[in-house]
């Protein structure tokens, strides 16, 4: 059995919102016909509160963009976006959300970041996605979404580390790029790995 994970559909991740990614309202159709095809279909969503430790101005003196250590992670400095509750952290309008059973939030704890949808950045904290999953008797998992360089990456790495097959829509997935290369570094790594790159066309031949 598989399953569509929909990464971070949010409005702050969309141009116009507070982390934009760029172009990321291109893919909504692609996110929505990828969440038309599948009969389970569960999403993240970052869910920071308001004094979030990935937030810039929660750093003073520091600037969005920069680098901290936090423990022994190593923590990018991020505009405040999706607090938990605002408009920003909602689904993207259009989002065919209603087929969504099930939702996973990250980034709950003030002092550590989650870019997976499965943990936490220090693999501390599960969010409930495995074992969600492992109950349903899903082996298969489908990812679509954004950012592909940070939490589709993320997220996609260790899906394949819990033992599930997993292929990366990637046309229904947008990079932000923060460096020019880091969408092939990502798709690179996750291809090494052994994920399955694929796209819409080729999903839509399946039976799912
Ligand atoms: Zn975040």
């Amino acid at each position: 059995m598989s399953a569509l994970i929909v990464v971070d559909m949010q409005r702050d991740f969309m141009p116009g919102g507070a982390l934009p990614v760029p172009d990321a309202d291109a893919i909504l159709p692609l996110v929505n016909q990828c969440i038309d095809l599948f009969s389970e279909v569960v999403a993240s969503k970052d869910w920071h509160p308001k004094d979030h430790v990935s937030f810039a101005e929660n750093h003073p003196g520091k600037k969005i963009g920069e680098e901290i250590v936090l423990g022994e992670i190593s923590q990018i400095l991020w505009p405040k976006h999706c607090v938990q509750g605002t408009l920003g952290s909602e689904y993207v309008e259009g989002l065919h959300h209603k087929k969504i059973s099930a939702v996973f939030y990250k980034g709950t704890d003030s002092d550590i970041d989650s870019y997976s949808a499965f943990f936490d950045n220090a693999r501390k904290r599960s969010t409930g996605l495995a074992s969600y999953l492992e109950s349903r008797g899903i082996k298969t998992l489908y990812f679509a979404g954004v950012a592909l360089d940070y939490c589709v990456l993320y997220s996609v790495l260790d899906a394949i580390d819990l033992g599930f097959k997993v292929f990366v829509i990637c046309d229904a997935c947008k990079a932000i790029n923060l460096h020019p290369q880091d969408e092939q570094h990502a798709l690179e790594a996750m291809a090494c790995k052994g994920v399955n790159l694929s796209n819409l066309r080729e999903v839509s031949k399946l039976r799912l």
